[in-house]
């Protein structure tokens, strides 16, 4: 989320001040310490928090579970090139962190394991949430 911007001296970046300023922004959040206060919080209350990898869950159809990064066709819109399922990318996103949630809390780590075992080959690049 906070990967630098930069580039390479032959592909200089785009936009690097302004990713500059939202890395620094998102660091001095301390998500670590948001993590684990959640994490404290929910066991005092008899909850349990599950860290979910949140690979290609903005890419990955709800539906039919079709992978491909031409499924968001920008960044707000989700249009499933396999099915024509539509949704707002976001809600797809979470759509998908609830189910994979839901399959840990039924199958254990190994459900996940699959899952992202199972990412085409044809996924350029990794989204992150
Ligand atoms: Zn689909």
């Amino acid at each position: 989320m906070s990967k630098s911007a930069a580039g390479t001296a032959e592909n200089p970046g785009k936009n690097v001040a302004q990713k500059s300023g939202l890395n620094k922004a998102i660091l001095d959040q301390g998500w670590g310490e948001f993590r684990r206060q959640l994490d404290y919080k929910m066991a005092w209350k008899g909850g349990i928090l599950f860290a979910i990898p949140p690979h290609y869950t903005s890419q990955e159809c709800p539906e039919c579970h079709h992978v491909a990064a031409d499924n968001r066709q920008t960044q707000a819109r989700f249009v499933c090139v396999q099915c024509h399922y539509e949704n707002n990318a976001d809600h797809v996103g979470a759509i998908n962190v609830l189910e994979r949630g839901y399959r840990l809390l039924a199958c254990g780590d190994a459900a996940l394991s699959r899952s992202m075992k199972q990412e085409p080959t044809e996924v350029s690049q990794l989204s992150s949430v």
